[in-house]
């Protein structure tokens, strides 16, 4: 079966991103752009992830727990896991691989933690838009050892992507897609990078920027496992 994704979708909690890209309100723009899966990708945390879950059950949108860490080369990798409670063992290393620096909200926004009823619980204090000590490397291993995947985010970008930072996809990095930025033309970059499945993702920091129905994944059931399967 075909499935519409969009797997690059930040919420409130992402200092960059627009206060309402709230559960209800991302649940709600992807049933009505009529997507059939979406990921939670903040930078460099997931603690959102799971209110979006909830708010998605019983509907027939399938949400995807996952991240967008920054490696300490400053290149951003979108990573997926199969349960909630992955992704949280995921956002410990990243956390003890953050530096200690407190986040501050009038020069970068604020991050807040909210609930399945939108309801604020909290703000994460740590400076999340920044570099981790993890390495693409580190990144990858520790995805994979979690039962999840990752990829080199928005490749097609001048800046945090694997190609504008190192130049090159490592040929030892152990990926299998990678995603570009939602205006990218893949058929001008397809030839040189046919080792790889594509992806294209929204990388939403507003509501409208989610994608409509345009970007299909081939699978045979519309289940966590087996988009990171594909995507593996
Ligand atoms: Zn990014
Ligand atoms: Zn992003």
């Amino acid at each position: 079966m075909k499935y519409a994704y969009d797997l690059h979708i930040h919420t409130a909690l992402s200092p960059c991103a627009d206060e309402d890209m709230t559960p209800n309100n991302i649940v709600n723009m992807s049933i009505l752009k009529e997507l059939d899966i979406i990921a939670i990708t903040d930078h460099n945390s997931c603690e959102n992830a799971e209110a979006v879950m909830k708010v998605a059950k019983g509907t027939d949108l399938l949400v995807i727990p996952g991240m967008e860490i920054e490696t300490s080369e400053e290149i951003h990798m979108v990573c997926l896991f199969p349960n909630i409670d992955f992704a949280n063992k995921m956002q410990n290393i990243v956390y003890d691989n953050l530096p200690k620096l407190k986040n501050d909200k009038n020069i970068f926004g604020k991050q807040l933690i909210l609930d399945d009823k939108d309801d604020i619980v909290g703000e994460n204090e740590k400076l999340l838009l920044t570099a981790t000590k993890l390495s693409i490397y580190d990144v990858v291993k520790y995805t994979k050892e979690l039962k999840g995947v990752s990829f080199p985010a928005h490749i097609d970008r001048k800046s945090y992507s694997i190609i504008s930072n190192l130049g090159w996809i490592p040929k030892d990095l152990d990926i299998h897609t990678i995603e570009v930025s939602k205006y990218c033309n893949i058929d001008k970059i397809i030839s040189k990078y046919n080792d790889f499945m594509i992806i294209k993702s929204s990388d939403a920091h507003y509501l409208t920027d989610i994608l409509e129905r345009e970007q299909f994944i081939e699978i045979k059931s519309k289940s966590i496992e087996e988009i990171i399967k594909y995507l593996s």
